[in-house]
């Protein structure tokens, strides 16, 4: 049975005060689910959250990593660093990383690396632009993002890999993928897995949606039954949206 994850990225949102009044209003809400939940807050709120969080069901994950251990990385925070602070999960190659920050699929194959060879878990992005959905592109886009950074694995790393389906022009625009086209793309995924790894790792790794969840459409998108959770952006600033999604399933 496929893990469900609902995972809150906060991307740089809340300060040190804003990050204690949503935890304080998660703790309220938090109830037993049948989905793991997780939530990402800015470097610096890490440990303050996982400390508010530790004896909660609700696991702390960071947003991004580098690939090296330590060094002359100016600005940047190593696997080691994070698991220090109590983070056992990173989310890696989100589209705003990948667009804002440069990072490419090779770069994210060593970041890949970098956390399972800390026995992080790595919940791994990837999404077509429109241009690429509008060109009919977009199983070449996404399948492509897959094997680069991930098909030099070994299959029993997907036991510590989470998929993340984003389509680039559903995130933060109001847009979302149709619960059929969220579907369709995931069953491609993980045909695609299975082609390379086989079924058996194909229908253990957990692939996540992304792209405007909101509580209006969670169960639907739900439902599907390749998809199995969320990568929640902005609907997870706010509690009541939050854990609105995360009781969909
Ligand atoms: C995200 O940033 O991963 C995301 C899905 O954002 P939103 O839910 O705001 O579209």
């Amino acid at each position: 049975m496929r893990k469900q994850i609902v995972a809150g990225n906060w991307k740089m949102n809340n300060d040190l005060s804003q990050t204690e009044s949503l935890i304080d209003a998660l703790k309220s809400k938090a109830q037993t689910s049948n989905a793991e939940v997780m939530v990402a807050p800015t470097f610096t709120n890490l440990y303050p959250a996982f400390e508010a969080l530790k004896t909660t069901n609700i696991e702390v994950v960071a947003q991004n990593m580098h690939f090296a251990e330590n060094g002359a990385y100016t600005g940047e925070i190593s696997a080691n660093m994070l698991k220090g602070v109590g983070v056992q999960t990173v989310i890696l190659g989100h589209s705003e990383r990948r667009e804002y920050f440069n990072e490419t699929d090779e770069l994210l194959a060593k970041k890949v690396d970098a956390a399972l060879a800390n026995n992080m878990r790595v919940i791994f992005c990837f999404g077509e632009e429109l241009a690429d959905r509008k060109s009919g592109n977009e199983e070449t886009v996404v399948g492509n993002q897959i094997k680069n950074a991930l098909f030099h694995l070994e299959s029993s790393a997907f036991k510590n890999i989470v998929l993340a389906y984003e389509p680039v022009w559903a995130i933060g625009t109001g847009e979302t993928a149709s619960p059929e086209q969220a579907q369709d793309m995931h069953a491609f995924i993980r045909k695609t897995l299975a082609d390379k790894y086989g079924n058996d790792v194909a229908n253990s790794v957990s692939i996540l949606y992304g792209g405007s969840v909101k509580p209006a459409n969670a169960e639907e998108i739900f439902s599907k039954p390749d998809v199995d959770g969320g990568l929640i952006g902005g609907a997870s600033l706010n509690a009541d949206d939050f854990f609105a999604i995360v009781n969909a399933f």
